[in-house]
């Protein structure tokens, strides 16, 4: 019989939260979305507001609060850099108080509690795959460490409340995750390169295109983060989650351009500072204790968020110089094809 329990979403009407919020009302939970709508949107929960089973509260994950829940998803934070770099104090704020809030109220509720974690803990890694075991090479001062450190204290308060008070967690580390319901602005490497692709404009590589990254589709990942909450308290943590297969930004950019049939050319931008040159998850953990392994390879899961930003820019006539049609006209031509940079 469902155990159906109340569950917090920090984050819920961001990318991967709606999704998560989504599927855990399909599994029969009531899911309250908490928010403050930094990088979310009300249009990527806008399907879930009539269910009974759905409540949204407008909310910073900075000011404490009280409720009644069972659970706790954390997952209220930026997670593209450029959205992250805007104002980076909030963003350690959100990171490291956010934390402390959370886990103050799963304490007091007795809830358990997720933390999404990421990648980024590891920094530009010296050793590769990276498993869990690694500390990582983060620099504490740079642009990108208002995330990376912010997500590292984090994971500290985490480990603390359960060793201090006893508090009930669970931390993944994701990996790249892409899919629908990315904004198109995100900034963030898959959105951007869809985006530009279908809109005919110049592919942007940053730097020589040949650091690496491995993507996970939102599906899969959103799958690991139930099953590591559902886990036995026994799991060991933190849990790495994303899909190993490891790509180049250029050969991701050959395989939108192949599969939209743009004619978009490829330009070279600067390297952003600590850009990390390569990433991939180790998943042994995930696969032996929760059985979890990515099902999405990367073609099809592109497949997927391409037809996603098709529609919704062809929603806005004037920013969408490129539509299906055109497309499948230049893919049937043969028209894909890649450019150098100048
Ligand atoms: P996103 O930016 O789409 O979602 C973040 C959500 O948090 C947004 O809805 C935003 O409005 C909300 N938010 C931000 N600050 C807040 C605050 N102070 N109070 C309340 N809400 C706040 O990003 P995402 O890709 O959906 O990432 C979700 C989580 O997963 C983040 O914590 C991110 O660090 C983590 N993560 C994501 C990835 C990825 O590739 N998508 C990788 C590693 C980690
Ligand atoms: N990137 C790129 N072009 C873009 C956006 C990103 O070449 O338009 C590169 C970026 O420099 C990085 C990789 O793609 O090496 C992944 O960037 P993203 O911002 O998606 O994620 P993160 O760096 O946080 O892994």
């Amino acid at each position: 019989m469902l155990n159906t329990k109340t569950i917090l979403v920090t984050g819920g009407a961001g990318f991967v939260g709606s999704h998560l919020c989504e599927r855990l009302i399909g599994a029969g939970h009531d899911v309250i979305c908490l928010d403050n709508f930094h990088t979310g949107s009300r249009d990527n929960i806008l399907h879930l507001m009539d269910d009974h089973r759905f409540e949204l509260l407008r909310h910073d994950v900075t000011v404490p609060l009280c409720a009644e829940i069972d659970e706790i998803y954390n997952l209220a934070c930026p997670a593209s850099p450029i959205h992250y770099q805007i104002d980076p104090v909030q963003t350690v704020r959100t990171n490291v108080h956010g934390a402390i809030n959370m886990l103050d109220l799963a304490m007091r509720a007795h809830a358990k509690i997720f933390q999404a974690s990421t990648s980024e803990v590891y920094g530009d890694p010296s050793v590769h795959p990276q498993v869990e075991g690694y500390f990582g090479n983060v620099n504490p001062v740079g642009p990108r460490a208002c995330y990376d450190e912010g997500k590292r204290c984090a994971e500290t308060l985490f480990f603390d409340y359960h060793r201090q008070y006893g508090v009930n967690i669970r931390v993944a580390r994701i990996f790249n995750t892409y899919g629908p319901r990315m904004r198109p602005d995100d900034g963030r490497v898959v959105s951007n390169f869809i985006v530009q692709a279908l809109r005919g404009e110049p592919i942007t590589l940053y730097g020589s295109g040949l650091q690496t990254r491995s993507f996970c589709y939102v599906d899969d990942l959103v799958r690991g983060l139930m099953a590591l909450m559902e886990a036995p308290d026994t799991v060991p943590l933190p849990c790495n989650l994303g899909n190993p297969a490891e790509f180049t930004m250029r050969q991701l950019a050959q395989l939108v351009l192949e599969i939209t049939g743009s004619r978009s050319i490829l330009i070279h931008r600067p390297l952003p500072q600590d850009d990390p040159t390569q990433r991939r998850p180790d998943i042994t953990r995930a696969q032996e204790h929760l059985g979890w392994s990515p099902s999405v390879q990367l073609e099809e899961g592109l497949r997927r968020t391409i037809h996603y930003f098709d529609q919704i820019l062809s929603g806005v006539q004037d920013r969408v110089p490129m539509k299906v049609a055109h497309l499948a006209r230049l893919r049937s031509n043969g028209a894909a094809r890649l450019e150098q940079a100048t």
